[in-house]
């Protein structure tokens, strides 16, 4: 895979671009500073987001993948650029939420910053003109958007991944709130693909409870992309 080169643009979304390789089983996954919230209608330029989030997910996908969730992550390739398998996408959202905050908040009327135990599970369809509807697993069989085996499989990866990362949050000071998850198959096999940075995920400082990922843009609270250096410094990400 030396050599590989960057071909043509393939799709771009809210915050990331893929562009095709030389060889059809990659793409390069460049992040952007573009930032948006509530599907598209609150946007920003921030600069230095692409880079933050891109070294970010690298080190997260690297955690992963040694601790046994297999992912589209390959390679960083430049400041703002990495290596990813080509993938079949579901398009589907997997959140996992520890602890009551945004959307959950709003549609059951719950108190922000409530304990969920056990931490609990939701899919959603993605699709910004729906708003990204909340389903559930008979949808995803009905529309043929995957498997049973692969919904299985998708909660279980995600379950997983809350395991390994609310404990390295945990060691490092830090509350992991919630996050969105989105697999695709490569040859048959389910892996975790798209991207785990503070724009997919809420994070808290332990002590304050302050919010360190993206509700500080959908919120208006500032410092955004600084706030995402401070979890990445407190996780030891150089
Ligand atoms: O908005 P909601 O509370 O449902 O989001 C749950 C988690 O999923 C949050 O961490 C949020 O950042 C993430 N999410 C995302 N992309 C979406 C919807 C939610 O990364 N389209």
């Amino acid at each position: 895979m030396e050599g590989i080169e960057k071909g043509k643009l393939v799709s771009s979304g809210k915050a990331k671009s893929l562009y095709e390789t030389s060889n059809p089983d990659y793409y390069f996954m460049h992040y952007r500073d573009d930032t948006s919230a509530f599907d598209g209608v609150k946007k920003e330029s921030l600069e230095g987001k692409g880079a933050t989030n891109n070294k970010f997910n690298a080190f997260i996908m690297d955690i992963l993948e040694k601790e046994g969730v297999p992912t589209h992550f390959e390679r960083l390739l430049s400041e703002t650029e990495s290596l990813v398998k080509r993938l079949e996408m579901v398009p589907v959202e997997c959140v996992i939420r520890n602890i009551a905050a945004g959307g959950i908040c709003k549609r059951l009327g719950i108190e922000e910053g409530l304990d969920l135990n056990p931490p609990t599970f939701e899919f959603f369809y993605k699709d910004d003109e729906l708003h990204d509807p909340m389903i559930n697993e008979y949808h995803i069989e009905s529309f043929d958007w995957a498997t049973e085996n692969q919904v299985d499989q998708m909660k279980e990866k995600t379950f997983q991944v809350n395991e390994i990362l609310k404990n390295l949050f945990a060691d490092a000071g830090m509350i992991l709130v919630d996050y969105k998850l989105e697999f695709g198959s490569f040859k048959g096999e389910l892996l975790l693909g798209d991207e785990f940075t503070p724009d997919g995920c809420r994070v808290w400082d332990a002590h304050t409870r302050e919010k360190l990922d993206k509700d500080r843009f959908r919120q208006d609270l500032g410092d955004v992309v600084e706030s995402y250096q401070i979890i990445a410094k407190k996780l030891g990400i150089e």
